[in-house]
């Protein structure tokens, strides 16, 4: 695992501001077809260790399964989270973040969803959503 670090980012309005900790800079893309209307596109999206948000009160929440929500600001409407429920941890949306040259693409899963049209550059793993379910031990589906 890399170093990690601490990274501050907001919406769109600034509604919502945050500071996450144990940031590595490693981010992924997820083409899974939730993701992908949820976002308005695929999801790119980095894991954390804790998040503390300023304006809380100012985020909204969808379920979108039994045990993901979607964290974003009600008064912009900018996707800020992915949080699976039995583990707290916030996997925030990369565009909410202020601007890092530290942020690189490492993965993608749900290659089996991504529309065809488009494709991201760079040499890292690509993953089905079958193989992602294989390679974290579950038989769910991450939406
Ligand atoms: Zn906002
Ligand atoms: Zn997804």
């Amino acid at each position: 695992m890399s170093e990690t670090k601490s990274y501050s980012g907001r919406c769109l309005c600034g509604a919502v501001s945050f500071t996450a900790e144990g940031v590595n800079g490693e981010v992924h893309a997820c083409h899974c077809a939730t993701c992908r209307k949820w976002r308005g596109a695929s999801m790119l999206a980095m894991g954390t260790a804790a998040v503390d948000f300023t304006g809380a009160s100012n985020i909204a929440r969808y379920d979108s399964s039994e045990w993901a929500q979607r964290g974003f600001c009600r008064n912009c409407g900018s996707n800020l989270f992915y949080q699976l429920k039995d583990q707290g941890n916030y996997i925030m949306c990369v565009g909410a973040f202020d601007d890092s040259p530290d942020f690189e693409l490492c993965g993608e899963i749900y290659i089996d969803e991504k529309p065809s049209g488009y494709d991201f550059a760079g040499e890292h793993s690509r993953m089905t959503g079958a193989e992602f379910m294989a390679s974290i031990g579950s038989g769910d589906s991450t939406s």
